[in-house]
Formats: structure tokens, C-alpha cells, sequence
């Protein structure tokens, strides 16, 4: 759609008949010339990528560089986890899975590599530990609270191990 020399507006959709459809001007109005196309396709990549955080329900403005590293980190280490525990499971499969897995594992060892140059990991265990800090003060309240028997309090953190070494990963 794009108003033509008459200021009359196109009756085609936007981008009609080219590579950017929905996006720029149509195949009458240069759609299809090659610095129109250039421009069209990065409006038609800005846009699509919007939609897609839209259905995902993923907010682009809390995106950060950390978080991407993070994610990116967990799911390569998640493919790494998948993969090997394939070995036993399709021998047959395996001589061309275990090339996959050599390269996730490379690419893995890289981010975590990237993450700790870029003090990342440090910041990101500081986290793990302030909640940690955080935890075991609200457990010793609670037993303080609970004015156990000796015998209660002795059996508390074998309890408290347990509890803590069942908890999901990541918690
Ligand atoms: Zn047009």
C-alpha cells in the first residue's frame, strides 16, 4: 500500500506479490527492487519477531544479555543431557548423534566460558548464595519458633538436609 504520483493510495496489500509480504510496498510500487526488498524484509523481521513474542508470551524489554546467556546455557546443557543419555538407548544412532553431541558439548563449554569472562556466572552464583543465606535463615526461625525437644532438634537437619536435596534443581 503506497500512495501512487496522483496521491491516490494502492488497492494491494502491503508487499504484494514479493518476498516481504505484509511488509512495504507492493510489486507495482518497487516492491521487488533490490535496496525496497532490504528495508521491507528487515520491517518484515522486526514484525514477525514481535508476533512470535506475542504468542509466546515472551517480553522483549525484559529480555537481557544475562538472561540470554543463562537460557542458552541451560539448553545446551539440556541437549548434552539428552544426548548421552541416548548411548545406550540407539546404538544404531549413536556414530552420528555422538558427532551432535561433540559439538554441543564444545558449544556449551564456549558459553559457560563467555558467561564466567563476563563476570556472569559470578553474579549469577551470588544469587543462588543471597537465597541460600535467605532460606536457611527463615528454616532456623522456624525451628527456633517451634521450641523442639532436644531429641526433636538434633533429628532437625538430617530433616532439613533431606527436604533441601529433593528440592527441584534451580530452586
Ligand atoms: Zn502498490
Amino acid at each position: 500500500m503506497r500512495g501512487d504520483g496522483a496521491w491516490r493510495t494502492c488497492r494491494q496489500p502491503a508487499g504484494y506479490g514479493t518476498t516481504h509480504p505484509g511488509y512495504g510496498p507492493c510489486k507495482f510500487h518497487y516492491g521487488s527492487t533490490p535496496s525496497v526488498v532490504r528495508s521491507a524484509t528487515r520491517l518484515m523481521i522486526r514484525g514477525e519477531a514481535r508476533k512470535l513474542c506475542e504468542t509466546r508470551g515472551v517480553d522483549p524489554d525484559s529480555v537481557t544479555p544475562e538472561r540470554v546467556m543463562m537460557e542458552e546455557l541451560a539448553r545446551s546443557y539440556a541437549v548434552v543431557n539428552f544426548l548421552e543419555s541416548q548411548t545406550d538407548v540407539d546404538a544404531a544412532m549413536w556414530p552420528d548423534w555422538q558427532a551432535v553431541m561433540l559439538a554441543e558439548r564444545k558449544h556449551m563449554v564456549a558459553v559457560a566460558k563467555m558467561m564466567i569472562d563476563a563476570g556472569i556466572a559470578e553474579r549469577h552464583v551470588k544469587i543462588i548464595e543471597d537465597q541460600a543465606r535467605v532460606l536457611g535463615q527463615a528454616v532456623r526461625t522456624i525451628l527456633d519458633r517451634l521450641e523442639l525437644t532436644p531429641e526433636q532438634r538434633s533429628q532437625a537437619p538430617i530433616v532439613v538436609r533431606e527436604v533441601m536435596a529433593a528440592l527441584p534443581a534451580g530452586t
